[in-house]
């Protein structure tokens, strides 16, 4: 769908701005101060489009975290052309939706759903469990019997072409799904991750964070992610920055991912240096497995510049500030 975008080859925390509109970015990095928010950056490709609906927020002065559930929203229902966020999310090797996603303020408020089914909008039953009540995390049947309580339609997820993917996946299955590999042949292997993780600053410089998913294709029933978990999938330090996750999940769970990248950046470290040290971390507990899966992570610091880096090539990020609202990054990979 942003095939035509103009795609760029750095990182924009990196030395090189050469194909970038080049003064639009280079002020939005250099200055450090209040010209570089508001901004809001998201994962993916489909990060273009639920920055747009951040964007509307943010522009008008609005909270970080008010942008956040707006963006993720969009690929959440509105975009019925990704398999990988919720309502047209592949189901799990028994057929069914199960969503993850969770929120987090610049006051260290957060909240989260897991394994969570019938529900369009996680991100939005996510910020519930937040500001509703006293948990951070509610799961599967829990999570859904919130969210109904609170107002929210349950439907069904499930969408025809999505079950025709899983039917087509279940003759081959064995399973052992392929991990994130951008462009596989096989049936449901070019769908079967992609979360959207969100981090945004608002014109006040708070910054809020969130990310939502279907999680991995195909998954065993009540697998979750890193994506609802606080640390693992999303992380946001108001005096520092925040960071965001995609890819294998299991992988950025056991190295605490966002909470690593955050913290890596209150030491001194950039956006991107700080997730190059997450991704080379992964790498060097599993070198062998590392070469088979993707992780990628998405941060940005307190002055407003980001960064991002994955052990694949292929990850991409969309970031929106004043000067344009639909740049896409290549993030800069180990292979
Ligand atoms: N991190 C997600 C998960 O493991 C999937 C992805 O972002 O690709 O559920």
């Amino acid at each position: 769908m942003y095939n035509r975008r103009k795609f760029i080859q750095i990182s924009a925390a990196g030395a090189s701005l050469a194909a970038l509109s080049r003064s639009a970015i280079a002020k939005t990095i250099s200055s450090g101060s209040a010209t570089n928010f508001p901004i809001v950056i998201s994962t993916w490709d489909f990060g273009i489009i639920a920055n747009k609906g951040a964007w509307k927020v943010l522009s008008t002065g609005g909270r970080a975290l008010d942008a956040i559930e707006a963006g993720a929203r969009i690929p959440e229902a509105e975009d019925i052309t990704n398999h990988t966020v919720g309502r047209t999310g592949l189901p799990d090797r028994d057929g069914r939706v199960t969503l993850d996603s969770c929120i987090m303020d610049e006051l260290g408020n957060c909240g989260s759903v897991a394994a969570m089914e019938n529900i369009a909008h996680p991100i939005s039953v996510a910020r519930l469990v937040m500001e509703k009540t006293p948990h951070v995390m509610l799961v599967g049947d829990g999570a859904t019997q919130f969210a109904v309580e609170q107002g929210m339609k349950k439907e069904k997820l499930l969408t025809p072409e999505s079950e025709k993917i899983w039917k087509e996946w279940l003759k081959t299955a064995k399973y052992s799904p392929v991990m994130n590999i951008e462009n596989g042949s096989k049936p449901g292997d070019k769908y079967n991750h992609d979360t959207i993780g969100m981090l945004a600053i608002d014109a006040k410089g708070n910054i809020s964070g969130g990310c939502t998913t279907s999680g991995m294709a195909f998954k065993l029933h009540g697998r979750v992610g890193d994506s609802p978990i606080i640390g693992a999938g999303l992380y946001v330090d108001n005096e520092v920055g925040g960071a965001t996750s995609t890819g294998v999940g299991e992988e950025v769970i056991r190295n605490v991912g966002s909470f690593l990248v955050v913290e890596l950046m209150r030491q001194g470290l950039s956006p991107e240096d700080a997730c190059k040290e997450a991704v080379r971390r992964i790498i060097k507990k599993k070198p062998e497995t590392a070469k088979q899966i993707q992780v990628g992570f998405l941060a940005i610091n307190k002055k407003g510049e980001y960064g991002a880096y994955a052990i694949q090539s292929g990850f991409s990020f969309a970031v929106c500030n004043a000067q344009q609202q639909d740049l896409l990054i290549k993030g800069k990979s180990f292979y």
